[in-house]
């Protein structure tokens, strides 16, 4: 990462199957239209990247293991002629098990993408089908092995707590089987269950239980303790890495650096806006096959309060918290003067600690993130 450059994030909105607790932007009926997009996100690759220098690069989605190496190889190369992308970049590739060959991990693995985020959500086969994942957890240890097999010595696995049905034992019993593996990151997200989703329907008409919050709770105390134990540094709430794997691109997003993200529903923030690329699929289609670049459906400038309240906000994120510092090379106000009163009632509620000009969250604050997040708003 230097001064001045920026991560790449790249949206590939197709997936075989709607799981049954999704909300992201992805189309399970329009596989036919991939090679479209592709070419279509080459255009805007063109158009946007000109002259920038990327640290990070990732494919995310959906479903981006569906692409070829082919594509892959494609996408990458259009980058390096309009951009220049870093010697020691990051470079993720999201997937998901079941689909994955010993070949196709090797051929991407070749292209440069140095870095695997596998969606394994759960070692329950039970917990997997009330997700509506379309693997199994056999498929899930296969394909680890097989991305080990293939050189990838930087994996990511995405694991659900707070999940029906499930118990401190049986999350126990995830944990175990995720240690066993031993991957390089480990990313932990709470069960949240949007409106409209099937899942959000099921639990409505009571055909699931509602997870119990103490349960989730004692779960993620739980992760904390046996991750810390194996030697994981918990270095941002959701996520935990073993030394020297901590997530490039990620940690742009909460350092609140500038990123460009591209596709459908590609959100931006770079030059002091903040843009998201529509969600319509068919629009992005249509506007690039037809050289007329789609409008953003949100564009806003982000004035140096927004800023410096984002930056504090997602800094807090991190185990290494909010140094005063740093706020002031960036900003110029001191953070402990402009956000005094906050602080202190944060200390005091014991969700905040202050140490050597530097904030950051308590084991009390993690799990209570939201309610130090609203006070430092604007
Ligand atoms: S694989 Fe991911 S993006 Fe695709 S439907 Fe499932 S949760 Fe959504």
């Amino acid at each position: 990462m230097t001064e001045n450059s920026l991560a790449l994030y790249m949206h590939f909105p197709f997936c075989l199957k709607k799981c049954g607790y999704c909300s992201f932007v992805s189309y399970t009926n329009r596989l036919e239209h991939i090679s479209d997009y592709v070419n279509c996100l080459q255009k805007e690759i063109k158009l946007r990247t000109d002259g920038l220098c990327f640290h990070s690069l990732y494919f995310g989605g959906g479903t981006p293991s569906l692409l070829s190496p082919a594509q892959i190889a494609d996408i990458i190369s259009g980058i390096k002629t309009s951009a220049r992308i870093l010697p020691d970049a990051e470079v993720t590739l999201e997937a998901n098990p079941g689909i994955l060959t010993l070949q196709y991990l090797e051929q991407i693995n070749r292209l440069g993408i140095n870095r695997l985020s596998l969606g394994i959500q759960s070692f329950s086969d039970a917990e997997l089908a009330v997700l509506g994942r379309l693997h199994n957890t056999t498929q899930a240890r296969d394909v680890y092995k097989k991305a080990r097999a293939a050189g990838f010595d930087n994996i990511n696995l995405d694991l659900i707590y707070g999940l029906p049905h499930s118990t401190l034992l049986s999350f126990k019993t995830n944990l175990n089987e995720v240690l066993k593996l031993a991957p390089e990151h480990i990313s932990l997200y709470g069960l949240t269950l949007e409106e409209d989703t099937p899942m959000y329907l099921q639990v409505q008409k009571g055909l699931l239980p509602f997870m119990d919050s103490e349960i989730a709770a004692d779960q993620y105390q739980l992760a904390e303790e046996m991750l810390d134990n194996a030697g994981y540094r918990h270095y941002e709430i959701s996520n935990w890495a073993k030394p020297g794997y901590q997530s490039l691109h990620n940690l742009t997003y909460w350092q609140n650096r500038p990123y460009l993200g591209l596709g459908v529903a590609g959100h931006s923030f770079f030059q002091n806006c903040r843009t998201a690329n529509d969600i319509n699929l068919d629009e992005y289609l249509f506007c690039w096959q037809n050289n007329c670049p789609p409008e953003p459906s949100e564009n806003i400038h982000v004035d140096l309060a927004n800023q410096l309240a984002e930056t504090i906000i997602l800094g807090l994120r991190l185990d290494n918290g909010v140094s005063a510092e740093y706020v002031e090379n960036r900003f110029g106000p001191c953070v402990m003067d402009v956000y005094y009163p906050q602080i202190q009632e944060c200390v005091e509620l014991g969700l905040l600690e202050e140490h050597d000009r530097c904030i950051r969250l308590t084991p009390r604050g993690r799990l209570l993130s939201n309610e130090v997040f609203w006070r430092f708003l604007p």
